[in-house]
């Protein structure tokens, strides 16, 4: 999101009252934004490839229907990865054919579900591949159905987003012994097998590993057709894991730089016999969303400047556990909502968990926040406010979608500055009722004797 139309989105969000004493976290969401890499994403693969392309939306990176809903209207399928995140995706009204079903510990119920649904699905292991045999007699017809490798070309700079290391969980370990006979015979004996999936990992995965995991799951493909004696593969799914510059304003890298590393790495993978399917979650929505908070009370310790805001672990779990591959930059704004002046100052930003960690950034420099202040953690519209952690029962914030007038459909404009930007709840904020129904609230003698 350009820094104007954040602060644009940031006023009109004070103004407007999102945010608010009694709300004081909020996150928005840049619908242009998430249009533009809809429309990136398919031009990337359009410009490399005629062959059909399933673009399906990593749910787990935004489990929110009308972000669904909007990416399905754009051409982004949904790739679903457990009941609840399939529930999502039909509730988005996502046609079952354009959605993938992964997940490394699928019940039978989940698979017999998948199969009458007609959701393609991508077996993690051989004894789930069992389970899908028992199953594909019963299914008619059966829905496009694949297997997971693990081409076990190793990790990136993030060890739990690494999928490809020698001993991940995920998919068959390709490079075991016998792995690689086994995966061939098993498509040999199963003529409906023609998927062939692998994700090598998220954030983190340097651009060339992911293509070398791709090539490799490529050449497997090949190996099994020509064993075969025809086109038993058809298509490759060949994941997500695109990394998401949080450094800067940047979109970088972009889907088109990796659409032409694919085609340079594997050009047989682009030659029109097969067809695709990509699982992009992070780089299609960490740029276009942002999360707002209220700053409660300044302080200070050892000399150190703290403000405690009141957006941290719950949000932002990965940044506060794991900071140093995670860390979020934070914009400043002062209680009206507009861009915070001042000299900088090292200070921290904490949030308002009962525990030390609990911090958005650390010896940040920013102009010296104030009680009323706002503060904005950026490039958090995948897995932050959308995968919220429960601790200290603090609530799920609002989540808003906006439109400015650049991106109105009628291009009327209102004269109060702030009014140009309509938000569009997506999420309600968390009640507390909602919080105390969820934590037992109806069983409160339960446990008397
Ligand atoms: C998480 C995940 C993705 C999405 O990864 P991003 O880094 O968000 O693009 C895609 N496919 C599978 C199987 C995943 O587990």
């Amino acid at each position: 999101m350009a820094s104007d139309r954040r602060d644009q989105a940031v006023r009109a969000a004070v103004e407007q009252g999102l945010l608010s004493e009694e709300q004081p976290v909020a996150a928005l969401l840049d619908v242009a934004g998430i249009r533009a890499s809809a429309a990136c994403l398919r031009a990337a693969f359009a410009a490399v490839t005629d062959a059909p392309v399933l673009h399906a939306f990593a749910v787990k990176a935004a489990p929110l229907v009308p972000v669904l809903a909007l990416l399905d209207a754009e051409g982004i399928g949904a790739e679903v990865a457990s009941p609840g995140e399939l529930a999502l995706a039909r509730a988005a009204g996502v046609r079952p054919d354009r959605m993938v079903l992964d997940s490394p510990a699928k019940t039978p119920a989940e698979l017999r579900e998948a199969l009458d649904l007609g959701i393609a699905v991508n077996a993690d292991n051989p004894q789930e591949l069992a389970r899908i045999d028992a199953l594909v007699g019963t299914a008619d017809p059966a829905p496009p159905l694949g297997l997971r490798v693990n081409p076990q070309v190793g990790g990136g700079s993030i060890t739990a987003l690494s999928t490809a290391t020698p001993t991940s969980k995920f998919g068959v370990a390709l490079r075991d012994e016998g792995a690689r006979d086994w995966v061939v015979r098993a498509y040999l004996d199963r003529p409906w097998l023609t998927r062939l999936h692998t994700h090598s990992g998220s954030q983190g995965i340097p651009l060339t590993l992911l293509a070398h995991g791709i090539r490799a799951v490529y050449e497997l493909a090949e190996e099994i057709n020509t064993a075969a004696g025809r086109q038993q593969i058809d298509t490759l799914d060949i994941g997500g894991g695109l990394p998401v510059n949080f450094a800067s304003d940047e979109q970088t890298p972009t889907f088109a730089e990796y659409a032409g590393l694919l085609k340079e790495e594997v050009p047989g993978l682009f030659d029109g016999r097969y067809g695709l399917v990509t699982e992009f979650g992070r780089s299609l929505l960490a740029k276009h969303g942002l999360i707002l908070a209220r700053v409660e009370y300044s302080k200070s310790a050892g000399s150190r400047p703290i403000a405690v805001t009141h957006a941290g672990v719950q949000v932002a779990t990965r940044t506060v556990y794991d900071p140093a591959s995670w860390p979020l930059r934070i914009a400043a704004y002062d209680a009206e909502g507009r861009p915070k002046a001042g000299p900088d100052v090292v200070q921290d930003v904490a949030g308002p968990a009962c525990f030390a960690g609990d911090l958005l950034a650390e010896s940040r420099s920013l102009p010296l926040l104030r009680p009323g202040d706002v503060i904005a953690a950026l490039d958090t519209g995948a897995y932050y406010f959308s995968s919220h952690y429960g601790y200290n029962s603090l609530p799920r914030p609002g989540v808003h979608g906006f439109v400015t007038d650049e991106g109105r459909a009628d291009g009327t404009a209102d004269d109060a500055e702030g009014a140009a930007v309509r938000f569009m709840t997506v999420r309600a904020p968390q009640r507390l009722e909602e919080i105390v129904a969820e934590s037992g609230g109806d069983y409160r003698t339960r446990l008397l004797p």
